[in-house]
C-alpha cells in the first residue's frame, strides 16, 4: 500500500512535468499570405499551427484539457485518458500522455488515415476503431459508452463538451493573434470542428475589439474531405459551441480547399492541409469583398499526415 505522501509527491511531479510540456505549446508564427489575392488594401495572415508539439493546433486544447484534469484531481497515471478524435486531438493527447506516463484510449473512425493510426500506435495509444459510415458522431457515442461502463478506469476528456478546449484558445491563440497583428486585425475567420478554436479565439478578440467581424466556416453538404470539420446542420452540435459568437457562417467546398492547397504550395511555398486550404479559401473570398482590412485565419496542420490527398493533388 503506497503512502498518501508518496501519492501526493507523484501528483506534484506530474503537475510540474505538465507545466514543462506546456512551455513547448503555442507561440506559433503568423505568416503573411502575399501572392494569392489582388486586393492590396487587405492583408491576410495565417497562423502556422503545425509549428508546435504534436504538429497541429490541437496541442493547445489537448494539453489544456490534460493539465486542468490533473490540477482538479480527475486524472493521474492510474487512469486512462479516453476520447473520440478524428486524428489531431488524438495525436496531441498521445504526445502529452506519453510524456506524462498517462495511458490514452481513443475511439476513431476506421477510415482515419494510415499515417495517423501509425503515429498513434507509435505513441502507445490503445485504439478502438468505429465504422466509417458512423463518422465522428459514432466514435463519440462509443467513447461515452466505454466511459459509462467503467467510469473508475477512465477520465473522459470529451473535447466537444469540455470548456478547457475553448479556454485554451481564449488564453493563448487569441492573445497571440492580437499581439502579432499589433492590435490591427479586423476579421477573424476559421473552420468549425469541435468549434474550440473559433469560439475561444473569437471570444478573446471580441473583448479587445468589439467591431471585429467573426466568421465561422463549414463544409458544404456534399460528402466532404475536410478533416476536422463539421456541418452545423447535420452533425451533433458540440456543447461548447455558442451560436451568439459568429457574426456570419460561410461555406467552403472540398474542391475549393484543394485548389487553394495547390496554389499555396506553388505561390507561398507552404504545404498546408485541406482544412487549412479551406480556411484560406474563406479568407481569400472575404478579401475580394472588402475595401480594406486585416484578416487572420488558422492553418491547423500541414500536409504531412494527408499522404493520399497529397498524391492526388500533386
Ligand atoms: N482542422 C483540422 C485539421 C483539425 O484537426 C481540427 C480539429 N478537429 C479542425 C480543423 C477544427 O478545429 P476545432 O476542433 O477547434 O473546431
Amino acid at each position: 500500500m503506497k503512502s498518501a505522501k508518496f501519492i501526493e509527491n507523484k501528483i506534484d511531479d506530474l503537475k510540474q512535468r505538465s507545466l514543462t510540456i506546456g512551455s513547448y505549446i503555442g507561440e506559433t508564427p503568423l505568416f503573411p499570405i502575399q501572392k494569392l489575392h489582388s486586393n492590396k488594401d487587405v492583408k491576410i495572415f495565417a497562423k502556422l499551427e503545425w509549428q508546435q508539439f504534436g504538429g497541429s493546433v490541437k496541442a493547445r486544447p489537448a494539453y489544456r484539457i490534460i493539465r486542468d484534469a490533473i490540477k482538479n484531481g480527475k486524472l493521474d497515471q492510474t487512469k486512462h485518458l479516453l476520447d473520440a478524435s478524428s486524428g489531431n486531438t488524438g495525436i496531441a493527447y498521445a504526445h502529452v500522455g506519453a510524456a506524462l506516463d498517462i495511458p490514452v484510449t481513443l475511439c476513431l473512425p476506421e477510415n482515419a488515415s494510415e499515417e495517423r493510426k501509425q503515429i498513434l500506435k507509435a505513441l502507445g495509444v490503445n485504439l478502438k476503431l468505429t465504422s466509417r459510415s458512423g463518422g465522428t458522431d459514432e466514435a463519440q457515442g462509443v467513447a461515452k459508452s466505454i466511459f459509462e461502463e467503467q467510469p473508475e478506469k477512465y477520465f473522459y476528456a470529451d473535447q466537444y463538451s469540455n470548456p478547457s478546449n475553448w479556454k485554451a484558445h481564449y488564453d493563448t491563440t487569441g492573445p497571440e493573434i492580437w499581439d502579432q497583428t499589433d492590435h490591427t486585425l479586423t476579421h477573424f475567420i476559421t473552420g468549425l470542428g469541435t468549434t474550440g478554436t473559433f469560439t475561444g479565439t473569437a471570444r478573446f478578440l471580441k473583448e479587445q475589439y468589439p467591431d471585429i467581424q467573426l466568421i465561422g466556416l463549414q463544409p458544404d453538404l456534399a460528402m466532404h474531405g475536410l478533416e476536422g470539420w463539421k456541418h452545423l446542420e447535420t452533425a451533433i452540435t458540440p456543447k461548447i459551441y455558442d451560436s451568439s459568437v459568429p457574426d456570419e457562417i460561410r461555406t467552403v467546398s472540398t474542391e475549393e480547399a484543394h485548389e487553394v492547397v495547390k496554389l499555396t504550395a506553388r505561390k507561398e511555398g507552404l504545404l498546408i492541409s485541406p482544412s487549412s486550404g479551406a480556411n484560406l479559401a474563406g479568407a481569400l473570398q472575404l478579401a475580394e469583398q472588402l475595401d480594406e482590412g486585416v484578416i487572420v485565419t488558422i492553418f491547423p496542420d500541414d500536409t504531412s499526415k494527408y499522404g493520399e490527398i497529397f498524391n492526388q493533388l500533386f
